[in-house]
């Protein structure tokens, strides 16, 4: 490790020379408070900034044990650090300090989910914190005395104030911990009493607007209040009691007049799969951690996925058993969707009218009296939702503002009436008993026919590099492919992506046309759960957690995805 000193006397050495001096100052400084590591040195003031990890031991940064003892504080701990970090950046770092990115001081930036990050991480030998620097630059040379600022005030100035116990507002990091804590507790207790999703009282759901997850202002939103034959109440470790709406395990339906919240409630639950900060209004909304977003997706790649449960007898004999589609039609590619879901492991499935497709979901009885079933290649949903609880024990709920016909399958119908819930399970199924549509899905689900994809068609290699990268949250490119994400609803977090893009490439090592895909992605979240993010991507500051089924999401829409179905008599 070499004295702060070097590092003052390094930049004004190299102060106005070619940008490419910056290289030599790459190494390890003792600063008095903590150690600085410049880990990557940007090649010009316009490529992806420089890298720098700063450790505070912990006799300096003096967090008490409480804040970390278990898994679900300490996430909660390095999540408000990551964003104590970021804020105070912003108020510390002077910002465009000349070209391209000089001046730039930033780190990874959480947004309302409370994810685990590789931006900031905790133990008893003390806070590390990974960020991106913008080595200064006028033209192509080096801006010394700029670059001295930024180490010798500004970095300084924002560690201390983000990571030093004593600097930081006690009350909101408890709260964050607290409120962390709880909702992971309340999730673990879902499935003993026979719930998938539990949605707490006043809970605000809307969003402000359709583009932020943002909450709706509380003087104009409806709280959440739950119908009274289905409250369920929790002893939470923090908060105390709490009572909601427990949904229960089944075939579910949200019904009710159109704009009166049902698509709001249903995202609430899809987000349910994450624990929220402190004012999101959603911090007691939860789900299982096998809920699955469903929905059509016409234009998607899919690589021989067996979707004949939903889809059989196509024009011309395609086959539906070993499904391949370059461009899957509205239907097609929601049964693939459901399909995946499941071979992935989904507990429960997520849909809603407003993004299904109509042909999928319902099938009427007078469409059934003019076209045959012999002429209709599709099961439609309705027809399946109950075999698929029944065979394979994985609920649904389903926004259904449009069709009384659910009603045949549901065990519990919930209304939507200005925001508010009721249950109408008894009354919809007096007016079930009067209408006779024909069943046409079988008695059973059908088989779920596993996968396993050959390494091969995963290459990231453009020419000698490897091309990993997100775009936005809802795409990634890689290698010279670009995978298309803007329906997997549940991805809520860039960092998500770019950690899935890295997990893909890295899910290579298991593939080899054997394993099934299943049995790939558990070998792949067991190595992360193990030895943490780093190992599909070491350190990188800009990585977080997500689950085995965005994952999969993801190598299953790779267009270069070739797999091998596996027999399973
Ligand atoms: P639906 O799916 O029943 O047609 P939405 O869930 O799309 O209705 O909601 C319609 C509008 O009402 C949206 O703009 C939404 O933000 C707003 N909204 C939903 N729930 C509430 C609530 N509890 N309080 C106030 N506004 C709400
Ligand atoms: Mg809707």
């Amino acid at each position: 490790m070499k004295e702060q000193q070097l590092l003052e006397n390094e930049l004004s050495r190299i102060d106005g020379r070619g940008y490419k001096a910056y290289k030599d100052i790459r190494g390890e400084y003792d600063f008095d408070d903590f150690t600085l590591i410049v880990d990557y040195v940007q090649g010009d003031p316009f490529a992806t900034p420089s890298k720098v990890i700063v450790h505070v031991p912990d006799e300096i940064s003096q967090f008490p044990s409480d804040t970390y003892e278990n898994k679900s504080r300490e996430v909660a701990l390095r999540d408000f650090l990551t964003r104590e970090f970021f804020r105070n950046a912003g108020k510390y770092s002077k910002g465009n300090r000349g070209t391209g990115s000089s001046g730039l001081i930033s780190i990874d930036r959480p947004g309302q989910q409370i994810l685990e990050r590789t931006s900031v991480f905790i133990n008893e030998k003390g806070v590390e914190v990974r960020f991106s620097l913008g080595l200064p630059a006028f033209g192509r040379k080096v801006a010394g005395r700029q670059a001295i600022d930024m180490f010798f005030d500004e970095i300084p100035a924002i560690v201390v104030n983000s990571l030093f116990y004593e600097n930081l507002d006690k009350n909101r990091l408890y709260d964050h911990i607290k409120t962390n804590e709880d909702a992971d507790y309340l999730r673990d207790a879902l499935l003993e009493r026979g719930l998938i999703a539990f949605v707490g009282d006043e809970a605000i759901l809307p969003r402000k607007t359709g583009i932020t997850q943002k909450p709706l202002e509380r003087e104009e939103a409806v709280p959440f209040s739950s119908a009274e034959s289905m409250k369920e109440e929790f002893e939470l470790p923090n908060y105390g009691k709490a009572s909601g709406m427990g949904i229960p395990k089944g075939v579910n339906l949200i019904v009710g007049g159109g704009y009166h919240g049902k698509s709001t409630l249903l995202n609430a639950i899809e987000l349910g799969i994450y624990n929220h900060i402190p004012g999101d209004g959603r911090e007691r909304v939860v789900s299982v951690p096998g809920s699955v977003k469903i929905r059509a997706e016409d234009g998607r790649y899919i690589e021989k996925t067996d979707i004949s449960p939903f889809i059989s007898n196509l024009p011309f004999g395609k086959d539906t058993k070993q499904f391949c589609s370059e461009n899957a039609s509205g239907s097609t590619s929601q049964a693939a969707n459901i399909i995946e879901a499941l071979e992935a492991g989904a507990e429960c499935l997520l849909i809603d009218e407003d993004t299904s497709a109509t042909n999928f979901m319902i099938r009427d009885k007078r469409m059934q009296e003019l076209i045959a079933k012999e002429k209709e290649p599709i099961t439609p949903f309705i027809d399946k939702a109950r075999e698929m609880y029944n065979d394979y024990g994985v609920s649904s709920v389903l926004v259904i503002g449009g069709s009384g016909d659910y009603f045949d399958v549901a065990d519990k119908v919930v209304g939507m009436d200005n925001y508010i819930p009721s249950d109408l399970t008894l009354k919809a199924k007096e007016i079930a008993g009067e209408t006779q549509r024909e069943k046409e899905g079988g008695e059973y689900f059908g088989r779920i026919t596993q996968r396993s994809p050959f390494s091969k068609g995963v290459d990231a290699a453009m020419g000698k590099k490897v091309k990993l990268k997100s775009q936005g949250v809802k795409a990634i490119q890689f290698g010279s492919e670009r995978i298309e994400l803007h329906s997997v609803e549940q991805l809520v977090d860039e960092s998500q992506t770019r950690a899935i893009a890295h997990a893909v490439y890295y899910a290579r090592k298991y593939m080899d046309g054997e394993r099934g895909l299943p049995d790939i992605l558990n070998k792949v979240l067991y190595d992360i759960e193990q030895s943490g993010l780093d190992v599909i991507n070491p350190r990188s500051g800009q990585l977080a957690g997500f689950r085995k089924i965005e994952l999969a999401s993801a190598i299953n829409r790779l267009r270069t995805l070739k797999v091998r179905q596996l027999d399973q008599e």
